[in-house]
């Protein structure tokens, strides 16, 4: 790891005032109220990817509808994806929901004590290891995520690779001596809520930042230079249309398999094509059937994921068109439809098409 000479020492000092800070800064979160390992899972897993304000809500609705982890091993995996509609990263869904089963089924009931073991869930990783390990057990597991990272790059100058695993298990080493003398859950939500609300991003609060004077990135006039991100890789382009085949009431759907995006949601039927047939075709290849498209796309956007660029659109096929043969799609009805989960780009046209009730 590339550190630039220090400005700042990890040191005692610093986790003073840290701890200092946080003290007067401390948010009261729902998932903090006690040290149910469950709660502090889902709320974990929520948070990954994922702003407080915007995972919150989130994470009520998933705790009132399921209360333990006995009753999230029992439920369908449809009803997981719906509550976590709109939250993206579905993988986590998919994730929680087969943890779950596995620990009703494997484990008793009972989660692992200790951070090797919670390493071994599926969907947990280092981070949400040490996470949960601090809050429910008080281990002493610093955690690193991306505001961490951020956090302490920019304090000490670590010109390193802001993604890769070698910088968050370097960092992680640096703040493990300090964690070991302190109250673990305080240290790791100090940490965190140091970098998403004073180091942040975008608006750095540098001018009223604690460890300014010390601060490697402030000094140098590097904070937004800082942490670095190397090899950004190219997004990949996708170019999605979207068929609404409806029968009276009846919707064609059909349930994604595909192993990148989306697993498992719902979606129209989908012909995914090359970017030149996506663009100058008005004729749509679709099985054994030609659709000519006559008129504008009910519905046209763009839509940015995290490795891939999608430019989707959806259109309506005209009644006379017959659907293709041996299509195994599932025909749903609008109530049926209201309990199923969409990528969240559809949701929003179905929710506005139910709610105006208007597709003909
Ligand atoms: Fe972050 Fe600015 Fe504080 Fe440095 S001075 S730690 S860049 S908020």
């Amino acid at each position: 790891m590339i550190i630039c000479p220090f400005f700042m020492q990890l040191d005692k000092g610093f986790t003073y005032q840290l701890l200092e800070w946080y003290k007067k800064n401390k948010r009261t979160l729902p998932w903090q109220k006690d040290k149910n390992v469950y709660k502090i899972w889902i709320s974990e897993i929520i948070l990954q990817q994922t702003r407080v304000e915007q995972g919150t809500p989130y994470y009520t609705r998933f705790i009132n509808r399921f209360p333990s982890l006995n009753l999230l091993a029992k439920a369908s995996l449809d009803e997981v994806l719906k509550l976590w509609e709109g939250l993206g990263y579905y993988s986590r869904a998919r994730n929680l929901h087969f943890t779950a089963k596995y620990i009703f089924n494997e484990l008793n009931g009972e989660f692992p004590r200790d951070y090797e073991g919670l390493l071994m869930l599926k969907g947990i990783g280092p981070y949400s290891a040490a996470a949960i390990a601090g809050f429910a057990y008080n281990l002493p597991h610093p955690v690193v995520d991306g505001n961490v990272v951020r956090f302490i790059a920019r304090l000490l100058g670590i010109y390193s690779d802001k993604n890769a695993s070698k910088t968050h298990t370097e960092i992680r080493k640096l703040l493990t001596p300090l964690i070991e003398d302190t109250s673990p859950s305080a240290f790791n939500q100090a940490l965190m809520d140091y970098g998403s609300l004073v180091c942040a991003p975008k608006n750095a609060k540098c001018l009223e930042c604690v460890f300014q004077e010390e601060c490697y990135a402030f000094n140098s006039n590097k904070v937004y230079q800082l942490p670095i991100k190397k090899n950004a890789k190219k997004k990949n382009e996708r170019y999605l249309t979207f068929m609404i085949w409806r029968r009276g009431d009846m919707f064609a759907l059909e349930k994604r398999d595909d192993k990148e995006i989306w697993k498992s949601l719902y979606q129209f039927p989908l012909l995914q094509t090359s970017r030149e047939q996506f663009e100058s075709k008005k004729t749509l290849d679709y099985e054994d059937v030609k659709i000519e498209v006559d008129g504008p796309f009910v519905f046209e956007t763009k839509h940015i994921l995290s490795h891939q660029k999608l430019f989707i659109r959806i259109v309506r096929i005209p009644q006379s068109i017959e659907p293709p043969k041996n299509k195994s799609w599932k025909w749903k009805s609008t109530e049926e439809i209201k309990d199923l989960a969409f990528p969240v780009v559809l949701k929003k046209y179905i929710e506005q098409e139910l709610k105006g009730n208007n597709i003909d």
